[in-house]
Parts: C-alpha cells; sequence; structure tokens
C-alpha cells in the first residue's frame, strides 16, 4: 500500500548541442491504491514519467516519492516497484513458471517452496495454471500478456506501473484484458500507473487520468470531469470520441458569430460574463451534443446539408455542412432515426452543451 508523489518533475535530454525537455515540471500525487492513468499523444512524455519513477531513468529536476521517502537515488530494484511492458519482455528460455518466479528471486530471499506457492496462486487468479510449464514461444499474444502481469502480481510490490501493457493485442481481447485489469486491481488495490496513448483505455480505466502534452500536464482528474469540464482546447480535442467539433468565434455584443459564415449565436448572459472580456473565441461541442431537427427551431439550430451518414447500429456519425458556408459538423444520433446523405436539416447546438476557450492561450472560459 503507498501513495506515489511526483513533485515538478523535469527531465531533459541532450539532442547535441540543445536539449529535448521530454518531461516539463510535472507535478501529481496518486493516492494509495488508485489507478491512475498517463495519457497523451506520441511522444508527450508518458514513457520518460513512468521511466523515471521505475528507475530507469534520471530525474534532472523535481523528486519522486513513495509514501514520504524520495526515491530518487534509490536503485530499480529497490524501489518496490513491478512494471508491465508492452513488449512483455518475457524471457524465452524460462517456462512461465521459471518467468514468473524470476521476478521473486530478484527481489526477495523467500524459499522456493513459498515462492513456487505464489507463482500458483497468482496463475490461478490469472487462470494460466495450465501453461506453467509452457515456454513464451507456445502461448498466444493474449497469454503472454497474462504471464508479463503474473510476473508483477506475484512480487506483490507497493506499485504497479504499466507501459501500454494492451497495446500489442487485437481489438477484442484488448476490451476483453481491460475489465481484466480493471477487476484485478480493484481486488488487489495496489496503486497503478498505467501509460497509454488511447483514450478509450483513459475514459474506461483510470479513476484519474492525467493528460500530458509535449511534456507538460494538461489536466488531472476523473475521466468525467475531463469530458465535461476539460481545462483547455488541447484535452477537449484530445479527450472523446469522435472529436469535439471546434469553431472560431468573436463575440459580438451578445452574439457569437462563427468565422468565415454569417452564423451568429445568440450567448446568455450567464455565460457573457464567464468570458473575462474575452472576444476571439473558439466554440466547441460534442458530436453527441449536436441535435440534428428536420428544420431550425429557434436561433440555436442552422440549416446545414449532410453530406455522409456513417450507419454504426446503435448510432449514426453524421458529417454536415452550414448552408452558406464552408464550416463542417460532425454529429452522431440515434440508430434508429433516419437521416438521408444530401438531404436538408438543421443542426442544434443546445448552449448547455456548448464549450468556450481563449483563441490565443487555449484556455477552457465556459
Ligand atoms: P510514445 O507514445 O510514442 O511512446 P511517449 O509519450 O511515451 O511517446 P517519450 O518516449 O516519453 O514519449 O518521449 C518524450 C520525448 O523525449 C520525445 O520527444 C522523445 O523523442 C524524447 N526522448 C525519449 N527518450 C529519449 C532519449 N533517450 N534521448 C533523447 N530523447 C529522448
Amino acid at each position: 500500500m503507498a501513495t506515489l508523489t511526483l513533485e515538478n518533475v523535469t527531465k531533459r535530454f541532450a539532442d547535441g548541442d540543445d536539449e529535448i525537455v521530454a518531461v516539463d515540471d510535472v507535478s501529481i500525487e496518486i493516492d494509495d491504491g488508485e489507478f491512475l492513468v498517463l495519457v497523451g499523444p506520441s511522444g508527450c512524455g508518458k514513457s520518460t514519467t513512468l521511466r523515471m519513477v521505475a528507475g530507469l531513468e534520471t530525474i534532472s529536476e523535481g523528486a519522486i516519492a513513495i509514501d514520504d521517502e524520495i526515491i530518487n537515488d534509490v536503485p530499480a530494484q529497490r524501489r518496490d516497484i513491478a512494471m508491465v511492458f508492452q513488449s512483455y519482455a518475457l524471457y524465452p528460455h524460462m517456462t512461465v513458471r521459471e518467468n514468473m518466479r524470476f521476478g521473486l528471486e530478484e527481489s526477495t530471499d523467500l524459499d522456493t517452496e513459498t515462492m513456487d506457492g505464489s507463482v500458483e496462486r497468482t496463475a490461478e487468479l490469472l487462470e494460466i495454471e495450465e501453461l506453467l510449464d509452457r515456454k513464451p514461444g507456445e502461448l498466444s499474444g493474449g497469454q503472454q500478456q497474462r504471464v508479463a502481469l503474473g510476473r508483477a502480481i506475484v512480487r506483490d510490490p507497493s506499485v504497479f506501473l504499466m507501459d501500454e501493457p494492451l497495446s500489442n493485442l487485437d481489438a477484442k481481447l484488448r476490451a476483453g484484458m481491460r475489465m481484466e485489469l480493471q477487476r484485478l486491481q480493484n481486488d488487489l488495490d495496489v496503486t497503478t500507473v498505467y501509460v497509454t496513448h488511447d483514450q478509450t483505455e483513459a475514459m474506461t480505466m483510470g479513476d484519474r487520468i492525467a493528460i500530458l502534452d509535449g511534456g507538460k500536464l494538461q489536466q488531472v482528474a476523473t475521466p468525467l470531469e475531463c469530458y465535461h469540464r476539460p481545462r483547455n482546447l488541447f484535452v477537449a480535442g484530445f479527450i472523446g470520441e469522435p472529436s469535439m467539433n471546434f469553431f472560431d468565434a468573436t463575440l459580438e455584443g451578445d452574439e457569437l458569430v462563427l468565422e468565415g459564415t454569417e452564423l451568429s449565436y445568440p450567448l446568455s448572459a450567464p455565460i457573457r460574463e464567464e468570458l473575462e472580456g474575452e472576444t476571439e473565441l473558439v466554440l466547441g461541442v460534442r458530436p453527441e451534443d449536436v441535435k440534428i431537427l428536420d428544420e431550425a427551431t429557434d436561433d440555436h439550430a442552422f440549416p446545414v446539408t449532410v453530406d455522409v451518414v456513417e450507419p454504426m447500429g446503435n448510432e449514426n456519425n453524421l458529417l454536415a455542412t452550414f448552408e452558406g458556408s464552408e464550416l463542417s459538423i460532425n454529429a452522431i444520433v440515434d440508430g434508429m432515426r433516419h437521416v438521408q446523405a444530401d438531404e436538408r436539416y438543421a443542426a442544434r447546438l443546445p448552449e448547455s452543451a456548448i464549450h468556450l476557450f481563449d483563441r490565443s492561450s487555449g484556455r477552457a472560459l465556459h
């Protein structure tokens, strides 16, 4: 049981005469037993952050602590941390049993019988008992993944670190393992940091998610908070699939005028008051919040032509263009709703669902 704290952690790599700031002043407190997902696009610094926690990379500035002990200078093997890698990193010449026992031999001085007992109990937990005498080359990708997890679990560490552990599995297996990992983590209650670039994994698995971009922490919050109250344009665009629609807009009086169009969107006084005098804005609305109506019923609805209908079964994804402009919008409607491509409809952007950002800083204002 442990809390994990990152305080003003920075990592710089030399790059010829220059340097790369891979992780830039990141502070996060991860609670005892919490499942924190570190998410962001390729190159944002996720793996480097995890590797500094694991002790596989030195820390340029700042401190990492488990409970109250700063571990900056504690060697990797003495950190009481177990890591699961994307590549599984199993030893090919060892059986599953030997692979799982190896981690224990490295980190404890238990006798063989006790170690074998732990390996068998962990194998049962992961339903891989019948694979214990096979070698990794005789296992499927999903089975290898379980063994890699088993090797981490059997060590009973204070902290689990997982670096894209599901990314080598096919989509169906990945969805199944996602749930299984969550169940395991609930049962084991071990503080976990899980790195992924997949926002579905982040949304579904994390107690909280930490979103990184360009080495900088953008937001740390529950998945729903990131979804409903993104702190900035980056988080708003990153969380949610399909992505939020964004339109450059300028506040003129009490209306937002959408750039490149004649469309104006009236804003109620309480929202205008939140804008802190900013007038160059970005209007955001999630596809699932856009209503597709047969005709415009109020001044938050605008005539559109539907260009593409993608039937997904339970819902239809639409791409539509605002009439008299080249501006397009994504919308998701119920699968039972019949919408025809090349026909005219109205897209309604309910005021209760809109987000507004300062265009220059990207900061969320509403
Ligand atoms: P991915 O999802 O592609 O694995 P990531 O978010 O994990 O990306 P990192 O691997 O942490 O990103 O890399 C962050 C930045 O640091 C990148 O610009 C990368 O090129 C750089 N970087 C990482 N390791 C080194 C290194 N050993 N030497 C120099 N630069 C590095």
